[in-house]
Order: structure tokens, then sequence, then C-alpha cells
């Protein structure tokens, strides 16, 4: 729910005075908003006029002083506690709260009043903030997917009993919710996410293992972290999506397909009951997702230029080879096994990326650590409580670095 507690934005400079698209300004908090969906959720917000009344990140106090200048919230959050002393000393002028620490990152969500949160920290370190924000009474604008990919069966769960609302920010996911919009419930057939198919997309395994950290850091259409980047890479990104459009809105591994769309200007595409396909389509530009999750069911404002239909050419769509990008064969395993094998994948994944970007193991060393790992947690299928997910997580991530040191 949009509330209309506080109409006036504190940066100022909005492109659209100090309303929002003829309605009051949607008080927002921005988690990982250094990074750069947060980044992105920052100029979304400048644009926009937000209320901007919290933001987060782990180490970068400089940009978070930067960004308590320009909107003035009412509490700012590091999870790394030197990092949260220091933005102490710099914002002390202003008077916004620093809280230190990830308990002080979960503090600060539960304290502070918004109408949205802006979940957009990376890696496992998202869930608790997602986990926070559940019975908050603030919307949830997700980014995170490994909140879901990690701990999806209780995220769902706890979102449905305390009935909060959670729009999804990464692309696909808000295409299909976009999507689902021109049918009914239960009219649903098939999902369908695009995928860039990477920097890599038509070479066969063999070709696969010289490739370097530089290259494979190097996408064709987005511009994001580099862990992400590395697993749109391998697509392992596709893989972890699969599982967060199941989580997310219901769906079965078998009902949910990816398509490599090398164009990137339809972010997916949801077949109906009667075999109409519906597509979203635009620029790529995250700054869209973030506008339409705080913003829904509103769209005003164009935060996005237009995508000129003349110029994009022959649209394609293929099937991805998830032979070779074993992760994404693994992430559909891992779905249909569930309990915590998707956390292990998840967990192997940043061990193996970590030490692939470190260059203590090459590209396709990522695939045989996903394997080796993934075969060796199956037990972990049988786990349903968070705790042991987690726990098979953290044992799955020490198996997965210690596969990387010896290779
Ligand atoms: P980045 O690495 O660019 O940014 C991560 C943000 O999270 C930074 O603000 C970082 O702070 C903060 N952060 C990192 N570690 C922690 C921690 N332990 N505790 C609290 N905050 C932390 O990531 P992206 O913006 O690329 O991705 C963010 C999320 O959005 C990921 O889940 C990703 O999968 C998802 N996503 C990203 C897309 C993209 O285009 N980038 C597209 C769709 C989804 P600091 O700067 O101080 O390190
Ligand atoms: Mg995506």
């Amino acid at each position: 729910m949009i509330s209309d507690r506080r109409a006036v934005s504190r940066a100022g400079d909005n492109e659209n005075g100090t309303e929002c698209g003829g309605r009051t300004a949607p008080g927002i908090m921005i988690l990982g908003a250094t990074g750069s969906v947060g980044s992105q959720a920052a100029d979304v917000a400048r644009k926009r006029g937000y209320d901007v009344r919290a933001v987060s990140a782990n180490r970068n106090s400089k940009a978070v002083e930067d960004l308590c200048r320009l909107f003035r919230p009412e509490a700012a959050a590091m999870a790394d506690d030197g990092a949260a002393a220091d933005l102490k000393v710099r914002v002390a002028d202003l008077g916004t709260k620093v809280y230190s620490g990830p308990d002080g990152l979960t503090e600060m969500i539960r304290s502070v009043s918004a109408d949205t949160v802006v979940n957009a920290v990376s890696g496992a370190a998202g869930l608790s903030p997602t986990l926070a924000a559940m019975g908050s009474g603030m919307r949830l604008a997700l980014a995170n997917k490994e909140s879901l990919v990690i701990a999806g069966d209780a995220v769902m769960s706890e979102a449905g009993r305390t009935g909060t609302e959670i729009i999804p920010v990464d692309s696909e996911h808000s295409a299909i919710f976009q999507c689902l919009k021109a049918g009914g419930d239960g009219e649903v057939r098939e999902l369908i996410l695009t995928a860039s198919g990477g920097p890599f997309f038509g070479m066969e395994r063999k070709d696969l293992g010289s490739i370097t950290p530089e290259r494979a850091l190097d996408h064709p259409v987005w511009k994001m972290g580099a862990e992400i980047t590395v697993d749109s890479a391998t697509l392992m990104n596709k893989g972890f999506e699969v599982i967060e459009a199941s989580k997310l809105f219901g769906m079965p591994g078998s009902s949910i397909s990816v398509l490599v769309h090398r164009q990137g200007v339809v972010h997916s595409l949801v077949r109906f009951a009667d075999n109409s396909y519906i597509a979203q389509m635009s620029k790529p530009d995250m700054r869209l997702c973030v506008e339409y999750a705080v913003d829904y069911p509103h769209r005003t404002f164009p935060v996005i230029d237009r995508l000129d239909l003349t110029s994009v050419g022959p649209i394609t769509f293929a099937k991805p080879d998830a032979q070779t990008f074993v992760p994404l064969a693994l992430a559909y395993r891992a779905l249909e096994a569930g309990g915590a094998l998707p956390a292990v994948l998840h967990a192997a994944n940043s061990a193996a990326v970590s030490a692939f970007l470190k260059k203590k193991i090459c590209f396709t060393g990522i695939f045989d650590i996903l394997e080796e790992t993934v075969s060796r947690f199956t037990g972990a299928a049988s786990c349903t409580d968070l705790p042991d997910i987690l726990s098979a997580a953290d044992e799955a991530e020490r198996f997965a670095a210690s596969l990387a040191a010896e290779k």
C-alpha cells in the first residue's frame, strides 16, 4: 500500500516537482544503495522525488555519506562495523541515525517507517533484510534473488502469513509480474524467462576453459556487480532465476522455460491456456523495474527512454545449451529436489565464482565444482527448516571452497 503520509521529497531536485505523478511521494528505504541496482534505485528516487527514509551498504561509507547529503534520510546502516563508525563521523552534522552491523541493518528496517523497502543487497546477506521486511507493513521491492533461491519457501510462507507484498525487481520477474496481469489465476501455462545467453553464447565446453575473469565480466546487455555478471556468463544466474520464478509465482520447474534472446528488449513472457503469449518489452534498464515495483499499480512517469521499435531489428529466440552451460541444468535439478538443494547450489556457486575471480580455477572449473557439490549434498533435499537449510549451505560452501583449493 502506498501511503500518503508525506508529500515532500527531501532530495528537492526531482524532475517532477515535489509530488510524484500527481500523487504524494512514496517513502522508501534503499538497501544495498551503493551497488549497481541500489544506485539505479537512488537515481529513480531522485528523478521521481521519492522520500528516501533510509539507506544501507556494506563498507562504502563515502558513497552512503553522499546519499545522506542528497536525500537526508532519517537513518543509514553499514553492515561493516568499521564503516558504520566512519559514517557516524561523516554524517554527524546531518543528524542521520547510523546503525551498525548485520543486526543494526535489520533493526533499522524494523524501526524506520516507509511504504516500500528496496532490497538490492547482493548475495546471501540479502536474506536477513528480506525476512526483516516481513510483517513490517512495508512492501518489499525485491532485487535480491538469493533470498528466494536460498530460502524461497520460508520467505513466501512468511509473506503469506504476514500479508507482506513482494514485487520483484529482477527484470525477468518484473516482466512476468506485469504479463500476469493479462490473464486470470489458473490460466497460466508457462513462464518464459529470456536470457541474453551471456558473452559465450554458442561456444562449446572445450573452448570455455581458457576464459578469463576479464572476458567473463564483459556482459553484452546489462551492467551489473561482479558475481552476477559471472553468473550470467555461466547461465547460473538464469538457473537461479528459474528457482526465483518458481518460488515467487508458485509454478513448478516443468512450467518454466528459458529462451536465449540476444536483443535484450523482451524481458520475459507468459503463455496462457489459450496459447496466447504476452511479453513485456522496453529498453534494458533496471530503473524501470525499480520504479514499477515502488509505484505499482501506477504507471505515470517515463524514468527511462522509449524503445524505438523500428531500430530493434529482428527479434529472435533460441533454446539455451544446458548441456554445455551445466549450471542451468543443475538449477532445474536442485529446484526439483527441493529442500536445501537450491541453497547448496547457491553456496557452492559463491565459492566457485570467488575462486574463479581470484584466478584460482578456470571458467569450467566452476561447472565441475557445482556438479561435485550438488552430487555430494543430494541428501540435503530432505531439509525443510531454515536453520538446517542454512547450515547445509554453509557446509556446501566449505566443501566447494576446498574443491577449488585442490584444483
Ligand atoms: P552490487 O555488488 O553492485 O551491490 C551490492 C550492494 O549490497 C552494495 O550496496 C553493497 O555495499 C551491499 N552489500 C554487499 N555485501 C553486503 C552485506 N554483507 N551486508 C549488507 N550489504 C551488503 O550488486 P548488484 O546491484 O549487481 O546486485 C544486487 C542484487 O540484485 C543481487 O541479488 C543481484 O542478483 C540482483 N540483481 C541485480 C541486477 C543488476 O542489474 N545488477 C539485475 C537483477 C537482479 P558496498 O558497496 O558497501 O559493498
Ligand atoms: Mg535478471
